[in-house]
């Protein structure tokens, strides 16, 4: 019977895996994996319903700008400290900037 080595047991597969995890920084929790959050999309300002006409609130609902590049973006921590929070993400290169200052624990 062959014995399975536990050592080095970091296949190209697994490498590759780590190398894909995406670090959201969470400004309470610091870096979490993307798993532990929940991407909420585009960061998008609600008009207020009681001055919009229909256009404007069907744009608010279903359009986004789908950029290519820098994206404010909204996420939620929900297997941290379960708070949303917004900052600018590159769609390209999933680099974070602008990122929001830690919130003090109360
Ligand atoms: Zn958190």
């Amino acid at each position: 019977m062959d014995e399975i080595s536990t050592e080095g047991s970091a296949t190209p597969a697994s490498l590759a895996m780590l190398r894909d995890v995406l670090l959201v920084p969470c400004p309470v929790c610091g870096p979490r994996n993307s798993s532990d959050l929940v991407y909420k999309g585009e960061s998008v300002t609600r008009p207020d319903p009681n001055h919009v006409d229909e256009v404007e609130w069907r744009t608010y609902l279903y359009m986004r700008k789908n950029t290519a590049g820098w994206l404010k973006e909204t996420w939620y921590c929900r297997n941290g400290c379960q708070r949303y929070f917004s900052l600018d993400r590159n769609t390209i290169t999933n680099e974070f900037r602008n990122s929001p200052l830690p919130i003090k624990k109360t």
